[in-house]
């Protein structure tokens, strides 16, 4: 496996960084205290074709292989968790499931906007009842002619009030077995029933908006349904285990922001006459974190390597995951003490990046499911098909 950057990377990611510096960093602390949506960010990442990675070039999109997404998810993440929850969303849930999943229709009609940054993806899964159990949603989606109609409601969608698309999981069969019984649709925001609900106010990511969602009778034409009926189930889980290595980076970047503010802090910071970088305390800190922080970045890139040779990597995603959010979390609590109490202050950004890396354990499958998952392969003891 390979991880070296090839020149095509290298490029890349010069500019995506320049990105982070001139747009990006300047207006993160104010977004987070706004809680304001990044919408000239998201502008500036499409003119970079950030919101076509995973799009075809035929389709107007970049079509990055794993390892350049998961290492332009680190550098967005290092300046932006929320921005970088954004177009995580909308490329590797939403994006991707037409790549993978859409018909010749769908796909002409919907990613060339995508890549282009015309239309904004939601990823519709969760409800009050169903979070890490995800496959006892209750939406549904009743076959009428040639529409289904969507009744229900969804909590948690990130984007919601800034998206034209939705991938909506419902109840297509709900005689049949769990993981037949749900299909994908793509819902378009301005259809007559669909409405947007309270945004909720949350602990970290602020610029980033999750809101609820519902449906009173929503007629989707049969021509929107992603996929065959009764495979929606499988389909969320094969996307979330792409997904899982877009967060997994996410944390990457998120513990090395930590990193680079601890480090430039400990040398300045002056206490008994000398800069706590000489005190032994505050250097096992810094040895710690670029220690986690490394592991936790071989892991995500194995993981995205394993997807780009077409090897199974499911488990890979997982372990990733698992590792890297906790590793963010750590991160970003060592770079606090290393703050002391400045570090408690909005002012010193460490405290901003403790409140965004706790998301990390918790979307797209909670710390506690990527151990159930990791401990299902081993015990199967097969990965699960590349998918
Ligand atoms: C910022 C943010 C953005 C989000 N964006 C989206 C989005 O765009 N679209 C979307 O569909 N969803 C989204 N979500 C929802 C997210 O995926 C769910 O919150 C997550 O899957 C957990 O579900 P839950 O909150 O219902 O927790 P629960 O499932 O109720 O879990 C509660 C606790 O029980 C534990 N637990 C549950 N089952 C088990 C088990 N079998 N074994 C061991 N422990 C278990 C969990 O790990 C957790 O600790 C978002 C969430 C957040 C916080």
């Amino acid at each position: 496996m390979e991880f070296g950057r090839t020149e095509e990377q290298r490029l890349l990611l010069g500019a995506v960084q320049e990105f982070i510096r001139k747009i990006v960093v300047p207006r993160a602390a104010g977004r987070d205290v706004s809680a304001e949506f990044p919408e000239e960010e998201l502008r500036a990442a499409a003119e970079l074709g950030l919101m076509g990675m995973a799009v075809p070039e035929t389709h107007g999109g970049a079509d990055l292989d794993p390892v350049s997404t998961a290492l332009v998810y680190e550098e967005i993440a290092r300046g932006s968790g929320a921005l970088a929850v954004i177009l995580s969303v909308h490329n590797s849930l939403v994006c991707e499931a037409i790549r993978r999943y859409g018909t010749e229709e769908q796909q002409d009609r919907y990613l060339p906007p995508l890549a282009s940054g015309n239309l904004l993806g939601a990823y519709a899964l969760t409800e009050s009842g169903a979070g890490s159990d995800a496959a006892a949603l209750q939406t549904r989606a009743r076959r009428n002619g040639d529409v289904y109609l969507l009744s229900g409601s969804k909590l948690f969608i990130t984007s919601a009030e800034h998206a034209d698309l939705f991938v909506v999981f419902a109840v297509t069969d709900p005689e049949a077995r769990r993981s037949r019984a749900i299909t994908a649709f793509l819902v378009e925001r301005d259809l007559p029933g669909f409405t947007i609900g309270k945004k909720e106010r949350k602990l970290g990511l602020r610029s980033s908006e999750i809101n609820e969602i519902s449906f009173a009778d929503v007629r989707v034409p049969t021509g929107c349904r992603l996929g065959d009926e009764g495979y929606g189930f499988p389909m969320a889980l094969a996307l979330l285990d792409t997904g899982r290595i877009g967060i997994a980076a996410q944390a990457v970047g998120m513990a090395q922001a930590a990193l680079d503010l601890s480090l430039v802090y400990a040398q300045q910071r002056h206490q008994f006459g000398r800069p706590i970088a000489d005190l032994q305390a505050i250097q096992w800190m810094l040895a710690d974190m670029a220690t986690r922080l490394e592991a936790a970045r071989l892991l995500t890139y194995r993981a995205a390597a394993l997807k780009r040779d077409g090897d199974p990597f499911g488990l890979a995603a997982s372990q990733a995951k698992l590792f890297a959010s906790r590793s963010a979390v750590e991160a970003a609590d060592a770079a606090i003490q290393i703050h002391g109490g400045y570090g408690y202050l909005e002012e010193y950004g460490a405290e901003r990046l403790y409140r965004d890396a706790k998301a990390t354990e918790l979307y797209e499958g909670t710390s506690e499911i990527q151990r159930l998952v990791i401990a299902r392969h081993l015990l199967r003891g097969t990965s699960t098909p590349a998918s």
